[in-house]
């Protein structure tokens, strides 16, 4: 019998958490901190009882287990696993620093510029560097250019993005938010239910994700070079480049660096269970959603830095052409062919969904609210072989303790 999730603690057990803090902000009596959990990922905890209200409120809106995607019934035309899709392009900042210092060709950057410069909003909703820990990641609020440049940049790390969310809004200022499709849709689900969210959040940009990785993977990054988070003050994913290295600083100035590969392929790291179910890692509910352009999924070598982008809403189509008129940024044209060619992860995750998900109802696991999301005609046509594997491969992993406990990532699986 399908039963539902009830609490906070139903949320993070069953690996439905993604530590993104809305919690947090929802429930102010119960003092949540975030706290990194084991394995380098950061989970709610609450030092007082929550009451029923915040908890119901937070059962409704946490984008782990409330994802309600655009496959509603006014989606005719949409492509099955990119969703709603008014224009596609290949592109990158039109300005180079900007374009060398991010992390693909700076797209997020510059249409985050532009908004705040061009009087669109006041601020953006961004993440970057913990001043007081170089792998840690905060929320913030952007107001300018150059503290928008200042956020640019990969961050492949946990981050409680949303846990100063309400504080914003009670600015009662205009608002985007640049940042991960699970932010997003935690930003409509809140939306959906709140006058202010609606009024205020005028633009989401989302980037296309393909998994957020433990601090274990920079933490194995330091320990190969004899180094702590205790010895860095500066710390890069990727970026300065495209992909560019992965960097270290020293308080003492050594600098230290790391190829693209090695970080994802030869650091130890876990995902979390809740990104191996994630129905909508391309960003389906924001305005505009942009990724890598590199066909195959992965880089041959370095580049000048491109964008795919994908705008899914006319507010996201204006936004382009808009800040292309304004030289901001430069765009060509391309297909939704293109990007699956760019992507082949998440159009495999897309069409593996609906088994995987059947396979966390079979182990019984809590229901999420998932809708309007287009799994089965994703999975429509799919090979037996691979909905089995998949089916498997969830149930495994659902059996092997899912939740806080280290996972080895089989990211490809
Ligand atoms: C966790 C993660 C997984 C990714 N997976 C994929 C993928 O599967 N396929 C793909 O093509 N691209 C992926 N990317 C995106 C890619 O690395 C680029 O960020 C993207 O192409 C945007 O490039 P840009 O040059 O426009 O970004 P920039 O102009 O450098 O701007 C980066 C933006 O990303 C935001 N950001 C960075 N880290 C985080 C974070 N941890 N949480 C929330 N927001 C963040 C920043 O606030 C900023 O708004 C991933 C990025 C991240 C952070
Ligand atoms: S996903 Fe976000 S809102 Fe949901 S439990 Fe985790 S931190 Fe809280
Ligand atoms: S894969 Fe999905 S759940 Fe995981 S961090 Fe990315 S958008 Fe969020």
């Amino acid at each position: 019998m399908p039963h539902s999730f009830r609490t906070l603690e139903d949320i993070i057990d069953n690996g439905f958490c993604i530590g993104c803090g809305l919690c947090k902000a929802l429930a102010p009596g119960a003092v949540i901190t975030m706290v990194e959990s084991e394995n380098g990922h950061l989970r709610p905890r609450a030092s007082n009882p929550i009451q029923t209200e915040q908890e119901a409120a937070i059962m409704r809106l946490c984008p782990g287990i409330n994802i309600h995607g655009p496959f509603g019934k006014t989606m005719g035309d949409a492509d099955p696993v990119w969703g709603a899709v008014k224009r596609v392009a290949r592109g990158h900042a039109a300005d180079p620093d900007t374009r060398f210092r991010a992390a693909a060709g700076g797209i997020m950057t510059a249409l985050s510029q532009f908004l705040v410069e061009s009087g669109r909003v006041s601020k953006v909703l961004q993440v970057r560097a913990d001043p007081e820990n170089a792998v840690a990641s905060r929320p913030v609020a952007n107001r300018d250019a150059e503290s928008v440049l200042a956020s640019s940049g990969s961050r492949y790390a946990t981050c409680a993005t949303l846990e100063r969310l309400p504080d914003i809004l009670a600015e009662g200022e205009p608002i985007a938010v640049a940042m991960k499709p699970c932010d997003i849709a935690a930003i409509r689900n809140l939306q959906a239910e709140n006058e202010r969210a609606r009024k205020l959040i005028v633009c989401t940009i989302a980037l296309f994700c393909g998994t957020v990785p433990s601090l274990e993977a920079s933490d194995d990054f330091l320990a190969r070079r004899g180094l702590t988070r205790n010895d860095i003050v500066e710390f890069r994913w990727r970026g300065h480049g495209c992909p560019g290295p992965t960097y270290a600083r020293t308080a003492d100035g050594r600098e230290f660096e790391g190829a693209y590969r090695e970080f994802w392929v030869d650091n130890h790291w876990t995902t979390q269970f809740r990104c191996k179910i994630c129905p909508d890692a391309v960003g389906l509910q924001a305005d505009i959603a942009t990724g890598d352009a590199w066909p195959g999924g992965w880089p041959k070598g370095e580049d000048d830095g491109w964008n795919m982008l994908i705008a899914h809403t006319e507010v996201g189509e204006h936004l382009l052409a808009d800040c292309e008129a304004a030289g901001k940024i430069w765009l060509e044209d391309s297909d939704i062919e293109f990007v699956s060619d760019t992507q082949p992860h998440h159009v495999s995750l897309r069409r593996a969904l609906a088994a995987r998900l059947a396979a966390g109802r079979i182990a019984g696991l809590p229901e999420p609210n998932f809708s309007d999301l287009g799994l089965n005609a994703c999975a429509a046509g799919l090979d037996p072989d691979t909905l089995a594997k998949n089916f498997a491969g969830t149930l495994r992993r659902i059996r092997a303790g899912q939740g806080d406990e280290a996972v080895k990532a089989d990211y490809a699986d």
